[in-house]
């Protein structure tokens, strides 16, 4: 009985180590959830810093936000947030090639099947409309407007969906003194050591440059890149993708901003990577990521800055990465979270939602102190699964090019990529057919845009489609479109809805 009691004990103590956007989002939520039952101390190094990029969302984002009980004004008037509806994706089929992942829904379904059947078939007799004319959120996005609405008066038209643009170190600020009032401790100072348990391998605790010993049962490692703990202590071992998604470096340099102010990130591809433009309320974020194999640093610098929208506001600033995955993303006593985790680059704004995804399975799966191998496992399969779907949709991108202008493009388009990219991208183009696999983060209509963009056309479409008589056809396809074009026109510019809700104090 003694021996079950033992097994049974709650973890007392959770040590998180870095106090980037990562290592306070998991206090925040972690201290929300459970901060009445286990002590939560987070270790961060002014020294070190953070890497301070990481400021475009997915709409998951809100569901963070909601669950700590953020008012959503005051959280974009403290981050200079602004609105996103979508990526804006140039030049990645073919230069001079423009298409919009845009959020939510596109059309309205009809009978058995979704919207873009019938708008396929449309195609096949000859209509030239794009599928974007279809979706409220590009239609907003291209005339830079923003409101909230969840569905369009009394039709069935989806409404808008957004996520956020924020400026990554105000956003970890906001939740370090969100995370101040729920009492978690917060210490200043470099980790020099970790002790690991002899009769297990289990961490013990870290050492501090100042002699401080800090000790833990759960240990959380949100220390970036380095991976003090789960690779540095532990050696879990990471699992390269370079091969697949070639890009490993990227320059940032915030810049002035430019009107009109955007409510969408866009992603302009160049000869071997691509550049961000991230607007914020007072500045406008902008990276080249690329291809060290294919780029030398110089000239990926040279080419950000001559493709800023306003004058730059710093220095341009490089960063190194190895996309991938550790070989687990839970070991023994600890568990990694952000880029310590791994990474994958930027382009579908994944890794914030990574951790928020991984922080909710470690409160779903929150051990005890026997930590339970069987729950790990679980985690670390789960985590592997959302993981790679993600890997696969970024691939995607890459590989269903045309482009022949250089070397780099040239290998993304003849690259073998995983078996599951091939067969999504066969049975699109065959049939026109997507499929969501479980419960992946992007969406048939996510694959359906980009796949679209990238030039893939399907040679057909669902046979149920010729239900509708040709005249139909039109009829719904452009009763659609005008709803679509009118609920769009009624939106208020996105800089003004900013100016009237959530303008940040030094506007
Ligand atoms: C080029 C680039 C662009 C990106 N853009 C996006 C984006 O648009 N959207 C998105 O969702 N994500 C993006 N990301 C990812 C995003 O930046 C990260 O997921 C996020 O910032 C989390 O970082 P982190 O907290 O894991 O690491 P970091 O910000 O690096 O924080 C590490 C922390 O660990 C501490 N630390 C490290 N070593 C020690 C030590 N020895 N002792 C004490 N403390 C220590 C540091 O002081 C710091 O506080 C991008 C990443 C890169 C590289």
């Amino acid at each position: 009985m003694n021996n079950k009691n033992n097994q049974l004990q709650r973890i007392q103590k959770i040590v998180i180590v870095g106090g980037g956007t990562a290592g306070w989002m998991a206090a925040a939520m972690l201290a929300r959830a459970m901060g009445q039952l286990v002590k939560i101390q987070l270790i961060e190094s002014d020294d070190i810093g953070t890497i301070g990029v990481g400021e475009a969302t997915i709409p998951q984002i809100k569901l963070f936000n909601n669950a700590l009980g953020l008012e959503e004004n005051d959280f974009l008037r403290n981050t200079q947030g602004t609105l996103k509806l979508g990526i804006q994706f140039n030049n990645w089929a073919r230069q001079g090639d423009s298409y919009m992942h845009a959020f939510g829904g596109i059309g309205i379904d009809a009978g058995m099947l979704d919207f873009y059947q019938y708008w396929l078939k449309s195609l096949h007799a000859g209509n030239t409309s794009s599928l974007w004319d279809y979706s409220l959120n590009a239609a907003a996005a291209k005339n830079n407007r923003f409101e909230k609405m969840e569905v369009v008066g009394d039709t069935r038209l989806p409404g808008i969906r957004y996520a956020y643009h924020f400026d990554a170190s105000l956003f970890a600020k906001y939740l370090r003194s969100y995370c101040e009032k729920l009492s978690v401790t917060r210490t200043e100072g470099k980790i020099i050591d970790v002790k690991l348990r002899e009769h297990d391998g289990f961490i013990e605790s870290v050492a501090l440059e100042n002699g401080e010993i800090i000790g833990g049962d759960l240990f959380i490692d949100c220390s970036g890149f380095r991976g003090l703990l789960i690779e540095g202590a532990l050696k879990t071992g990471y699992d390269d993708w370079s091969h697949w998604l070639p890009c490993d470096s990227a320059v940032a340099v915030p810049c002035a901003s430019a009107a009109p102010l955007l409510p969408y990130t866009k992603a302009t591809a160049h000869g071997a990577g691509w550049q961000w433009r991230i607007p914020l309320q007072y500045r406008t974020g902008n990276g080249h990521v690329y291809s060290s194999r294919f780029m030398s640093v110089d000239e990926a610098t040279a080419i950000l800055l001559k493709n800023l929208d306003g004058e730059p506001l710093a220095d341009s600033r490089p960063i190194k990465f190895t996309t991938g995955m550790r070989k687990k993303f839970w070991n023994k006593n600890c568990v990694a979270l952000g880029l310590a985790s791994g990474f994958m680059e930027p382009l579908e704004s994944t890794s914030i939602h990574l951790v928020q995804f991984a922080l909710g399975k470690l409160i779903d799966m929150f051990p005890r102190q026997n930590f339970t191998q069987i729950d790990i496992d679980e985690y670390n399969r789960q985590l592997k699964t959302e993981t790679e779907y993600i890997r696969d949709f970024l691939i995607l991108h890459y590989h269903a090019t045309e482009r022949t202008d250089t070397p780099f493009w040239n290998y993304c388009r003849t690259m073998s990529v995983p078996e599951s990219v091939t067969r999504k991208m066969q049975l699109f183009k065959a049939s026109g057919r997507i499929y969501r696999e479980a419960n992946e983060l992007f969406t048939e209509v996510g694959w359906l845009q980009v796949m679209l963009g990238q030039r893939i056309a399907p040679e057909a479409y669902h046979s149920l489609a010729d239900a509708l008589t040709p005249e139909q056809l039109n009829e719904y396809l452009s009763n659609v479109k005008t709803i679509v074009n009118k609920a769009a026109g009624m939106l208020p510019q996105h800089s003004e809805y900013i100016l009237k809700n959530c303008a940040a104090k030094n506007l």
